[in-house]
């Protein structure tokens, strides 16, 4: 097929190296990674097997040649004929347009870009072969920027496969680089054939002739089974990657079974005083809930094994998760170690600290701070705390996981909104554990439950325990969607809440104006609350601020001091102000689903009836786009966290909902979980019998499929 351009010769080196790239061998050493290679390897392309499992997009049909007559407006054609005329016209622009006639019909062949190479083979009197989407146009029938060349030559046998790609990796090279990686790949099988009889729910072919399928299927194969992946081909590949997932999940929990943790086991001081967890018990100004004392039990049993707890505590927003934590560090004191807990953000980490000093301080614990803008000297003081073992709960942000932090015997740790975390960093904090050869506990927690479906396949290495019941006397939060255009009346609203004496949370997504996008910023809606509400305090909170102002600002609301607290999204987790009542959102259509849920969590702590306004704009376009319609219909037809995760998942899909960097698991690229539940369940029946009688075929499996990234899902 010829290329509209000739290489430009700056452009030379650059397309010897792509060449190169595709062929698969090194760029000239001359120079750094061309453009494709880096642009292969984002693409995670490193390996031949990696080029091997890049599977198409879709395809194109250059196998046959239509004849114009019986070829649809919309559809891409390739056809042959003559050019019968030929003209440079110079309208707006200079543009080529070139008739061509192939017996049954003309179509014009339309281009903005050209080259006079253009023009020669495209001369009147040329027979050429064109490919490209036929559209109706003025002039008749034509095609934008087709694909052409001279006419004649073999048609090829199978589909041309399209591959996602990115920027700098035409799809030429990408083309060839594959076709190599998929001649030169080791395909042998890794699945024997007994486990693929067994329970399948269709005779699967080979791994080998799976992948040349999908790269160049036939032309007669029924299109629709490509696009739907419900080929034999594709059942084959997704049967082998959802293995794959399944395997190496299944290591990462025999990995940890074999670890050892110390058994958290009663006091150390037996005798006349009680446990530290009753005494705290007794403190609370409340009683647990009944999941609460559930939850805490389930902790407990896990706390008192020798192998390490890996338990995700979810709980919606509001749910009581704080408490349950402080139980479980309890318990670890007692035992006579160190427990951590680490939160995503100054305040949110500011306030567990202030809540937990006064739930335990007064049970003779000590409680260290960390933070990244505390001063050298507190700093110091804590370091020493930490490291002699006098203080028995360390709370802090991620100045909890830095090397200078040493403890002397950390056997819990705590992470809050873990989903905020990386892998590296839930990692390292796990890596704080210095009795030899052993691991802490590890509990995390997060507003942002996981749904069942992908629980069962993302996380078989995780426990999971669930808050399912809020603490009573919460009335349920009434949530509004308005015009951006009736803020008066939200203002209105605003004032009749604080004659209540009621405070209010006023969220913006952006603290300052980019030139692309007009949102009313955090700064300029202070301004005119402050202005619109002359007798009472309006904060401002952002996340460019000092430490200490933010922190200044944070407990005059806390206090009930100021009335009314504007803030981009540094709110966003875990504030817990219970006198809060109104929570207003503005542009709360750019925000995402679990985003907005977690903002409204912020208020209906408290007695009174609370309620969520969310702002929306439609800037210049007449209405809102259906997904932000859908999350904001959701926030008002539930106010159930797991509803909201299920709506979530729905409108975003797995890929998305989890993210590679917060789940830390690798994504399946393939396999779909809802439609492919039947390879899903054969896979978790397989993966077992592979490790267990053919150790090193599973093994083999994992690294194909997965690659270095396998080593995440221990994480
Ligand atoms: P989250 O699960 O969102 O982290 P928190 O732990 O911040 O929730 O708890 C929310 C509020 O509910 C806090 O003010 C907390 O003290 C209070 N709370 C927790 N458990 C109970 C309970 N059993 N009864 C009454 N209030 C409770
Ligand atoms: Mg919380």
């Amino acid at each position: 097929m010829m290329q509209p351009a000739a290489p430009a010769p700056e452009q030379a080196l650059k397309t010897a190296a792509l060449a190169a790239a595709a062929a698969g061998k090194p760029a000239p050493k001359t120079q750094a990674k061309s453009p494709a290679q880096k642009a292969l390897e984002k693409l995670g392309l490193r390996r031949d097997i990696d080029l091997a499992l890049h599977l198409p997009l879709r395809y194109e049909d250059e196998t046959r040649i239509v004849r114009l007559v019986d070829a649809r407006d919309g559809e891409v054609v390739q056809f042959e004929g003559e050019v019968v005329h030929s003209e440079i016209l110079i309208r707006s622009r200079r543009q080529l347009l070139v008739t061509v006639d192939d017996g049954s019909d003309t179509c014009v062949l339309r281009f903005l870009n050209f080259y006079p190479s253009h023009q020669k083979t495209l001369s009147v009197g040329a027979r050429v072969r064109v490919r490209g989407e036929l559209r109706g146009g003025f002039l008749g029938r034509e095609m934008m920027h087709p694909h052409f060349k001279l006419a004649g030559g073999e048609l090829p046998g199978a589909l041309t496969p399209v591959y996602p790609t990115s920027a700098g990796l035409p799809q030429v090279y990408l083309r060839k680089a594959v076709l190599s990686g998929l001649a030169r790949a080791d395909l042998s099988e890794t699945i024997p054939a007994p486990f693929l009889s067994q329970n399948m729910p269709q005779r699967l072919s080979s791994l080998r002739e799976a992948l040349q399928f999908l790269h160049h299927p036939t032309p007669d194969v029924a299109l629709q089974t490509l696009e739907d992946r419900s080929h034999p081909a594709w059942q084959r590949l997704k049967a082998e990657e959802l293995l794959a997932q399944q395997i190496s999940q299944l290591q990462a929990r025999r990995v940890r079974a074999a670890m050892r943790a110390p058994a958290l086991n009663g006091p150390v001081m037996r005798g006349t005083h009680c446990t530290l967890q009753d005494q705290l018990l007794e403190r609370l100004p409340f009683r647990l809930t009944n999941a609460q004392q559930r939850v805490g039990l389930e902790i407990e049993v896990d706390l008192k094994k020798r192998i390490p707890m890996h338990r995700l505590l979810q709980g919606d927003v509001g749910s009581g998760k704080t408490v349950v934590a402080a139980l479980a560090a309890a318990r670890c004191i007692d035992a006579g170690w160190q427990c951590a807990l680490m939160a995503p953000t100054e305040i949110l980490a500011e306030q567990h600290f202030s809540k937990l000093i006064s739930w335990l301080e007064p049970l003779g614990i000590t409680i260290a701070r960390l933070s990244g803008s505390q001063k050298p000297k507190e700093r110091r003081q804590m370091l020493a705390l930490i490291e002699s073992g006098a203080a028995g709960l360390v709370v802090g942000t991620h100045a909890v996981i830095q090397d200078k932090v040493v403890f002397k015997n950390l056997a819990l740790a705590i992470i809050d909104e873990q989903h905020r975390f990386g892998v590296a960093q839930r990692l390292a904090l796990r890596s704080k554990m210095t009795e030899g050869g052993q691991e802490p506990h590890l509990l995390m927690m997060t507003a942002t439950p996981i749904p069942r479906t992908l629980a069962m396949s993302y996380y078989a290495d995780l426990d999971v325990s669930t808050l399912d019941e809020l603490p009573p006397g919460r009335t349920p939060i009434v949530t509004k969607v308005v015009n951006d255009a009736r803020r008066d009346e939200v203002v209105a609203r605003i004032q009749a809440q604080i004659a209540e004496g009621r405070q209010i949370y006023w969220v913006c997504p952006l603290i300052e104006e980019s030139e692309s996008m007009d949102l009313v910023n955090a700064t300029q809606t202070h301004a005119a609350l402050s202005e619109a509400l002359p007798d009472v305090l309006v904060g401002l909170l952002h996340s460019r601020m000092p430490v200490a102002e933010k922190k200044a600002v944070m407990s005059l609301f806390t206090e009930g001091v100021m009335a009314v607290l504007v803030s981009t999204t540094v709110i966003e987790v875990g504030v817990d102000v219970p006198n809060a009542s109104l929570m207003v959102i503005e542009h709360a259509e750019r925000f995402g689903l679990s985003q907005l849920h977690q903002l409204r969590g912020r208020v209906g702590r408290g007695a009174a009836a609370s309620a969520c306004v969310l702002l929306y704009s439609t800037g210049d376009a007449p209405r809102l786009g259906e997904v932000a319609r859908a999350r904001l219909k959701a926030m008002v037809e539930t106010g159930d966290g797991f509803e909201i995760a299920r709506r979530d998942l729905e409108i975003r899909g797995p890929g998305e909902f989890l993210g590679a960097r917060q789940s830390g698991a690798a994504m399946l690229r393939f396999a779909d979980l809802e439609t492919d539940a039947a390879l899903l369940a054969w896979a978790r029946e397989v993966a077992p019998l592979m490790l267990n009688q053919h150790p090193e075929l599973a093994e083999r499996h994992v690294l194909r499929w997965l690659g270095g990234k396998a080593d995440y899902l221990k994480a």
